[in-house]
C-alpha cells in the first residue's frame, strides 16, 4: 500500500512526463521551408506526423492573416515568412508592413529574375532595412516540373554577398546544393556521383558571415545522400550556418500523397528522410545545432521550444 502523499508524489511526477512534450529526434526540431497550404490543419498534420516542434510558414502577403489565425489556435507551433510579387515594387511597402505584424523573414523569394538584377537588390536592401533574413530559390536549369530559371545566374552571387553585408541570406533549392562539389557544369538540377571539394556554395558557406543554408526538398536531400564521406565533413564545417528545412508536400508528414518523381523521395516525408539523414551523418551536438538551435537564432526566437 502507498500512502497519500506518496500517491500524490507519484501523480504529479506522471503528470509532468504527460506534460513534457516527447521529441521523435531527441530534442525540439524547426522546420525552415513549410508552405501555408489552403487547409493549414494539413500543415500542423505534417509538422505532428514528422516530429517537428514548430515550422516556418511560407506564407503570400494575402495569407498572413490565415498564418497567424494557425500560429494562434497552435500557440507555439508556427511562425511566418512573407512573400510578394517582387516585379512590383508597390508590393514593398506590404512585405514591409507585414514584417511590423510578425513576419519573421521574407521567403520563399522565387522569381524569374536575375539573382544580381535590380528587383533582387532592391529586395536585399529592404530585407537588411527591415532586419529580417531573405529566403532565396536558386534554380538555373531546368527541373522536370518546367523550364524557368528563378534568380538566375548564381556563379555571381558572391557580388551580392559582398554588396549587402547586413543582408541575411538563406539559400534554398537545386543549384545552390548542386554548386557544393566544384565540377558542377549547370546542366542538371540533380547531379549525382562523388562530391568534387572546393565548389563555390561550400566555399561562401565559409567566406561569408551572412550567408546561411536551408537544407529543404529534394535538392538537399539529393545532396545529401550522394557522397557520405564528404557530407559529414560538410555538414560538420558549416554546423553554425545550415537550416534544416522540408518543403515537403506529404499529406500527414509520413509521406502520404507524395508523388515526388525522384525514387527516393516518392511517397515519402521529404522532412523524415532529411532529418534522419543528418542525424546519420553528424555528430549530436552538430545535428541539434541544425534542426533547432541555428534556425531558432537568426530568427530571434532562440529558447522558444
Ligand atoms: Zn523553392
Ligand atoms: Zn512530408
Amino acid at each position: 500500500m502507498i500512502n497519500r502523499r506518496e500517491f500524490i508524489a507519484a501523480a504529479a511526477s506522471t503528470a509532468s512526463l504527460l506534460a513534457q512534450p516527447t521529441y521523435e529526434w531527441g530534442g525540439p526540431a524547426l522546420d525552415i521551408h513549410l508552405h501555408l497550404r489552403p487547409d493549414g490543419e494539413s500543415d500542423f498534420a505534417h509538422i505532428t506526423g514528422s516530429g517537428v516542434t514548430k515550422a516556418v510558414l511560407l506564407t503570400r502577403v494575402d495569407a498572413v492573416g490565415q498564418a497567424k489565425a494557425l500560429a494562434e489556435k497552435h500557440p507555439g507551433r508556427f511562425v511566418w515568412f512573407v512573400s510578394a510579387d517582387i516585379l512590383k515594387p508597390e508590393n514593398d511597402a506590404l512585405l514591409a508592413q507585414a514584417v511590423k505584424g510578425g513576419a519573421l523573414g521574407f521567403g520563399e523569394i522565387k522569381t524569374k529574375v536575375e539573382c544580381d538584377g535590380p528587383e533582387m537588390k532592391r529586395m536585399y536592401a529592404l530585407a537588411a532595412d527591415v532586419n529580417v533574413p531573405i529566403q532565396i530559390h536558386f534554380g538555373d536549369v531546368p527541373q522536370p516540373s518546367g523550364n524557368a530559371v528563378f534568380n538566375g545566374g548564381f556563379k555571381r552571387f558572391d557580388k551580392m554577398l559582398k554588396a549587402f553585408p547586413k543582408t541575411k541570406f538563406i539559400a534554398h533549392a537545386d543549384t545552390f546544393w548542386a554548386n557544393v562539389s566544384a565540377d558542377y557544369a549547370n546542366d542538371t538540377a540533380y547531379p549525382s556521383g562523388p562530391i568534387k571539394p572546393g565548389g563555390i556554395s561550400d566555399k561562401w558557406l565559409s567566406e561569408y558571415p551572412n550567408l546561411w543554408a536551408d537544407m529543404s526538398a529534394n535538392s538537399c536531400n539529393n545532396f545529401l545522400n550522394r557522397d557520405p564521406e564528404f557530407t559529414t565533413g560538410f555538414l560538420s564545417r558549416h554546423q553554425d550556418k545550415l537550416m534544416f528545412g522540408c518543403d515537403c508536400s506529404c499529406s500527414d508528414g509520413r509521406g502520404g500523397g507524395n508523388t515526388n518523381p525522384s525514387p527516393r523521395l516518392h511517397g515519402k516525408c521529404i522532412a523524415r528522410e532529411t532529418l534522419a539523414a543528418v542525424q546519420k551523418m553528424s555528430k549530436p551536438e552538430v545535428f541539434r545545432k541544425i534542426r533547432w538551435e541555428n534556425g531558432t537564432r537568426l530568427l530571434g526566437i532562440a529558447g522558444q521550444a
